[in-house]
């Protein structure tokens, strides 16, 4: 991050004295690191002739950044993973709303907040040892409390926005008290204090030491796409559920962004976020990652992704999701979910 810094002071130059620059440049704080972005955003420049400055960092890391540059932040568009860090920045008031109608026409109802965007989605899913585990048992997200588990869960840590996002999405189905018992569950089903990322819980479940773990869905694929055969094999031995089939769908979060308060470049942001959702962006921006377009029209071009399948996904509004997330964490802290 430190190596891009001239390019920002270049841009913030460019800022205070041309009006010239109002029009031609666009400051974008992304916490994506794929290499399919670049073609993604070299194709927005030939578009439009609107050159992007883009500062990358890790999702928190860039969160901090805006905060603390305050009004004087350069960064028109703020690019971020999860429904939870999204809402943050909401609540925090960095972002502006944006009022665009081709949005609004291509975007799901579900997959946009009154300030911010959805771009991709990723599920959050159930994946067992084919062994150790019967897939009848883990159809669900409340089966993984079951105490026929004990000893077998591997989860990552309990604040993870991940797992915020989660039991944010419990709550409004099953209600507090539920959520609250659902975690304790859990807790109790536990392999081993939570430690490491999704990564790390499925290598675990596919070593035998965890029967069952949740995952999201991207880094299944990474694992099935990997140049590494020890990477694939792991994903022989795992079963993936979606869970909640027969009842309100399998849990799905999102990456997107959204315009900044205080962005100096206005017209160039709201025509960035109009590009991503076109259906060329849509397949570059989704298979950077290995998530789905929330544009129905894209076209997925990654076979790996494809060979999961279709399921039934929880239609929550992304906005609506994130709401309950201090309350979950304080429940994931009383069940003793680390
Ligand atoms: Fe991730």
């Amino acid at each position: 991050m430190k190596a891009l810094r001239p390019v920002l002071l270049f841009a913030l130059a460019l800022g205070a004295g041309s009006v010239f620059a109002q029009e031609k440049v666009l400051n974008l704080y992304s916490a994506r690191h794929y290499q399919t972005d670049e073609a993604l955003y070299a194709d927005f420049t030939k578009q439009t002739g609107i050159r992007i400055n883009r500062i990358e960092g890790n999702e928190d890391e860039l969160l901090e950044r805006i905060k603390n540059e305050g009004a004087n932040s350069p960064a028109d568009v703020f690019l971020t993973v999860d429904a939870a860090r999204l809402a943050q920045a909401d609540a925090l008031g960095l972002f502006a709303p944006v009022k665009s109608r081709l949005l609004e026409q291509r975007i799901p109802d579900h997959l946009r907040a009154p300030d911010w965007f959805a771009f991709s989605t990723r599920a959050r899913v159930i994946i067992y040892n084919k062994a150790g585990v019967s897939p009848a048992d883990v159809q669900t997200y409340e089966g993984l409390a079951h105490p026929r588990l004990k000893g077998k869960v591997c989860v990552r840590a309990g604040s993870h926005p991940y797992n915020l996002s989660l039991g944010s999405a419990l709550i409004h189905h099953l209600g507090e008290p539920k959520t609250e018992e659902w975690a304790k569950g859990l807790v109790a089903n536990f392999a081993r204090a939570p430690k490491g990322g999704d990564t790390d819980q499925i290598k675990a479940v596919a070593a035998g030491e965890c029967g069952v773990a949740i995952s999201n869905t991207y880094y299944i694929v990474r694992l099935m796409r990997s140049a590494k055969p020890e990477d694939r094999k792991v994903v022989e031995s795992i079963g993936i559920i979606w869970p909640n089939q027969k009842s309100f769908g399998t849990h799905i979060n999102v990456s997107g962004g959204g315009m900044l308060k205080t962005a100096p470049h206005q017209d160039a942001a709201v025509k960035f976020l109009e590009y991503l959702a076109s259906d060329q962006a849509q397949t570059y921006f989704a298979n950077g990652n290995n998530e789905w377009p929330v544009v129905k029209s894209a076209v997925v071009k990654n076979p790996e992704l494809e060979s999961l399948g279709k399921f039934k996904a929880d239609s929550l509004n992304v906005g609506t999701l994130s709401k309950n997330t201090a309350q979950v964490q304080k429940i994931f802290d009383r069940a003793g979910w680390r």
